[in-house]
């Protein structure tokens, strides 16, 4: 096979119609013309307004006391939501309901039943009220709980979350309802990402109000978290993806040369979206418009075959529920257009990898965000308090920040040489950081870029809105008016790196509210009291603000002089999760008890552990069933050629030259195989954190050894022997 990739683009513009233009719910991309986004938009989610239009007038008030305000559901209403909701469900083509659940491997689970059971003697009774709604019992055995769920009592079961909406899934062939919930066992113990997340927003909501007040805000009934991640990903042709046995079972290439460089700039930054990806990132959308999830699709893609989505934020708890839908949807209409999407952080060894931007904010019910700088002193005091307590969270939780980004395929992005590196700093552009440096010093004097200062008070300035520069390659960077964590995986659940930041930006504001009632107690004024507190907190926490180029030398130097923790892998920083001061931080914000907390612990581990040992077999797999035969096959093809060759008297020293070459590259090969063989054998011990430990000394590097003798033997093959496809023809096929 020697396909041009000319020839493989008309593979691909055939499979388009094939695929894209003939789905028979009528969803399709191309014939159906522009979509009427105000018409769709939520169609397939049971929202506000839906709710509103079916529910009882008490119903929906006391569900929007819920939703808006926080207030414990009412479970008497429960039975008129579920007729509702049911209604709506089956009017949108339901036949089954489900409780949508997350459990701790970072994906999504469900187990469906139908809205109604057949009757023995014919016709059928209906099934779903407000018990089917509010709980739920999975068979749930299987998913992990690091020992929190002892056999005997393997049934945990599902409680449904009535602040995230209901919403539909649908298939060629049919659709279910889906109830967001969370997912804990009889004894009341998270075993789900949901549980935390939905503690720590009303631990953080706690505390921010006790400072609104202090500051004399009024009106306000509850402060939530809000967050929008931008998600990258690689849309490659399916065709390739199931010759990769590789991309199959890990989700990135464990085996592929490079293509030569220069290649990849032309082809991809001078070249428009093809069709094909164009029309499926548009569906993409319109099928999350109509699960109610505000999105843009972005195009500035830094690696051939990879684009970005970015939604507008949300609360956080309905946020991550999006994130995971995003992420579902993604894959799930990629396949009707002949593609597939790759989540991984680094399918491509040697091409940029993938991340998910994590911006962060605090926001009222009555929208009022809290990292918005404001327009008079009161307000910037106002935000430069909440600001600092940010700053001040991240300094001293840097550990907890990595611990919530650590996992395998992370490991390939931080502390390798990709954005951001391991080491957590904080960005607040030019003029923030000179404001915090000079409130450290007691008072500020001026404001960088002329922002009046001292209006009404002689420490605090007017600040001018977004004048925050940009800074890449900064893990933590505030952008103006919200903070954005870039060292999230792009395959990755968004709750738990949330439910640390709402804890532990809780805690910072627990902290300064004290200290400001105290304060304001002695009879300082309120002016007085922040300048002073802001001036130590910041001091605190000083050595996290760094504006410079994060990949530098000097800086891993200076940062190791600040002490700040550089923990490169997935390893190193789930070491230090249980650090007494972060049982103590969980259990006092009441987010994760210190069991819950071990065996997130311990889940974590052992899925590091399994994530590697499926690479390292994998590789083993294709070392021995693919890539030698291959080289084999061309040996002896080139043997054969030497000596026929020499029957002639040829002059055949070119190809005995590269028949030595090959045999040796094989030779090399095999041993590196062989020593794979072993450490795959060997499995480190019996705990999981000594199985996990093993994988990373031994079995990653010895798969490093064979990649880098399958990619020499890649350079060397002739291609039509070779049985993977290439790095060329995935990325460039479009
Ligand atoms: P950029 O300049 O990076 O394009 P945007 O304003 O478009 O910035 O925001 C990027 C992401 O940040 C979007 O997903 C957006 O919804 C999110 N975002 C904006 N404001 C907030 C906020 N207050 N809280 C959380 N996320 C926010
Ligand atoms: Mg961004």
């Amino acid at each position: 096979m020697s396909h041009s990739s000319t020839d493989y683009n008309l593979l691909a513009a055939t499979k388009f119609t094939s695929n894209g233009n003939n789905n028979k719910n009528g969803n399709g991309a191309a014939k159906n013309g522009p979509m009427d986004i105000e018409k769709i938009f939520g169609e397939n989610a049971f929202d506000l307004d839906e709710m509103q239009s079916r529910l009882p007038k008490d119903a929906y008030e006391s569900i929007l006391a819920t939703i808006e305000k926080g207030e414990p559901i009412d479970l008497d209403i429960a039975d008129s939501v579920a007729l509702a909701m049911k209604e709506w469900a089956v009017e949108r083509g339901a036949t089954h309901f489900t409780h949508w659940f997350q459990p701790l491997t970072g994906s999504t689970a469900e187990k469906h039943d139908s809205f109604v059971t057949p009757n023995k003697g014919g016709g059928a009774i209906a099934k779903f009220s407000g018990k089917d709604l509010v709980q739920g019992e999975p068979d749930a055995s299987s998913f992990p709980s690091g020992g929190l769920r002892a056999t005997f009592e393997a049934r945990g079961y599902t409680a449904w979350d009535p602040t995230s909406p209901a919403f539909i899934i649908e298939n060629m062939n049919g659709a279910y309802l889906a109830i967001p919930t969370a997912f804990a066992s009889w004894n009341g113990e998270a075993l789900d990402h949901k549980t935390p997340l939905l503690r720590s927003n009303a631990a953080l909501n706690k505390q921010a109000l006790r400072v609104l007040q202090l500051f004399g805000v009024e009106g306000v009934y509850a402060v939530t978290s809000t967050v929008g991640a931008e998600q990258e990903y690689f849309l490659i042709d399916e065709e390739y993806y199931f010759r990769r046995p590789d991309l199959q079972m890990t989700g990135r290439t464990l085996i592929g040369a490079k293509p030569p460089k220069g290649q990849e700039l032309d082809d991809h930054y001078f070249g428009s979206i093809p069709d094909r990806v164009l029309s499926c990132m548009l569906d993409t959308e319109k099928e999350l418009y109509r699960l109610g999830i505000p999105v843009k699709t972005r195009h500035n893609e830094v690696a051939p075959s990879q684009y970005e989505l970015a939604p507008l934020f949300e609360n956080t708890n309905v946020a991550c529920d999006h994130q995971q839908l995003v992420m579902i949807t993604l894959q799930r209409i990629a396949r009707k257009y002949g593609l597939v999407c790759l989540l991984h952080e680094k399918p491509f060894a040697g091409i940029n990898g993938s991340g998910k931007h994590n911006n962060w904010s605090m926001s009222t019910d009555a929208g009022m965000n809290l990292l918005e700088p404001g327009d008079n002193p009161h307000d910037n005091m106002q935000f430069l308090f909440f600001c600092a307590a940010v700053v001040s969270a991240v300094h001293r939780h840097q550990d907890l920040l990595l611990v919530s980004v650590a996992y395998a395929g992370n490991d390939h992005r931080l502390g390798a040489n990709e954005a951001p590196p391991a080491i957590i700093s904080v960005f607040l552009g030019e003029q923030l950081e000179d404001i915090f440096t000079q409130l450290v010093e007691g008072s500020v004097k001026e404001s960088k870029q002329g922002g009046l200062l001292g209006l009404g008070s002689s420490v605090l300035p007017n600040l001018p809105r977004h004048a925050s520069d940009r800074n890449r390659t900064s893990p933590f960077a505030f952008t103006g008016n919200k903070f954005e964590f870039r060292s999230l995986g792009s395959s990755q659940s968004i709750s738990f790196p949330n439910t640390v930041l709402n804890t532990i930006v809780a805690e910072s504001l627990d902290e300064m509210a004290t200290q400001l009632e105290t304060r304001l107690e002695t009879g300082e004024t309120l002016e007085q009291a922040v300048g002073e507190i802001l001036s130590k907190v910041i001091g605190d926490a000083i050595d996290i603000v760094f504006g410079g180029d994060n990949y530098t030398d000097e800086w891993y130097a200076e940062a190791e002089k600040r002490g700040l923790l550089n923990l490169r892998s997935t390893l190193d920083s789930l070491h230090h999760m249980l650090d007494e001061k972060n049982i103590k931080l969980f259990e006092k914000y009441a987010v994760l008890s210190e069991a819950e907390l071990r065996s997130r612990k311990e889940i974590w581990v052992e899925q590091y552990f399994l994530r590697i040992n499926i690479e390292g077999e994998t590789t083993e797999s294709i070392a021995r069933r693919m890539i030698m035969p291959a080289a084999v096959r061309y040996l002896k093809q080139l043997t054969d050629a030497a000596n026929a060759g020499k029957d002639l008297d040829l002059d055949v020293d070119g190809i005995t030259d590269t028949a030595k070459r090959v045999a040796d590259y094989i030779n090399r090969f095999q041993k590196a195989v062989g020593n794979l063989i072993d450490q795959n054998k060997e499995l480190g011990g019996e705990t999981a954190h000594e199985k996990a430990e093993h994988m990373r000394t031994n079995v990653i590097p010895a798969m490093k050894e064979v990649r880098a003798m399958a990619d020499r033997l890649e350079r060397i093959t002739a291609h039509d022997l070779w049985p993977l496809p290439t790095y060329k023809q995935m990325l460039f096929v479009k």
